[in-house]
């Protein structure tokens, strides 16, 4: 079962993602874990990634490609894994298909959470935090029970200037603009399977365990 996993910020990537790997028992394997255990193993390739992040470089596509090589090629991946965060652009994409066939593996499903942009601005924008203790609330997910007011200490809520309209609007954006050519490169390839993002988190799982149930291997 050889996935990749897709989704715009705020589309519940994360939770996903873990509950795929603990039903199906596959590596998930997230970029930023691939560069520190690279980085801890000491590989050539590791040391060569931490030089770029050390001096707060992108590392080169290269250098990444080759990291997500030799991760994939670990014996843990035999029955399959879960690749997320990578790959990001259509030349890593292509990157990784050369990857899989010198492996003889191919990818079974490319799963995208389809949530919309105004949903995803509600999600990420919600995030409110008490100036005096510390608490974080969410205006959906969490909110307080009066407006603006803690409900532990009664201190006033604040939004972090990360969390701003303008701020998440523009990480969003670039995401956008990032994803597109990647998910019809998917499409084309016919691998692309859209999971209704915008439903109880459990169903969105329940959509996702239906697809893969089909490859039951
Ligand atoms: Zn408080």
């Amino acid at each position: 079962m050889n996935l990749v996993l897709m989704g715009l910020p705020g589309a519940g990537k994360g939770t996903q993602a873990e509950q795929i790997v603990e039903k199906y028992n596959i590596p998930h394997i997230s970029t930023g874990d691939m560069f520190r255990a690279a980085i801890k193993e000491g590989t050539e390739l590791g040391l060569k990634a931490k030089s770029y992040m050390d001096e707060g470089a992108l590392v080169p596509d290269e250098v990444t490609i080759g990291i997500v090589r030799e991760r994939l090629s670990k014996v843990d991946c035999e029955k399959g894994f879960l690749l997320d965060g990578f790959p990001r652009t259509v030349a890593q994409a292509e990157a990784l298909e050369n990857i899989l066939e010198e492996l003889d593996k191919k990818i079974d499903y490319v799963i995208n959470i389809d949530v919309d942009k105004d949903i995803l601005m509600e999600r990420l924008t919600g995030r409110r935090i008490c100036k005096d203790c510390g608490a974080t609330y969410h205006l959906i997910f969490n909110p307080p029970a009066e407006e603006g007011k803690c409900d532990r200490c009664g201190g006033e809520l604040y939004q972090r200037a990360d969390d701003n309209e303008e701020t998440v609007q523009n990480r969003l954006d670039v995401n956008l603009k990032q994803t597109e050519p990647l998910l019809d490169f998917y499409q084309q390839k016919g691998y692309l399977k859209n999971i209704q993002g915008q439903q109880e988190i459990d169903k969105v799982f329940e959509d996702i365990d239906e697809l893969l149930k089909g490859l039951n291997r």
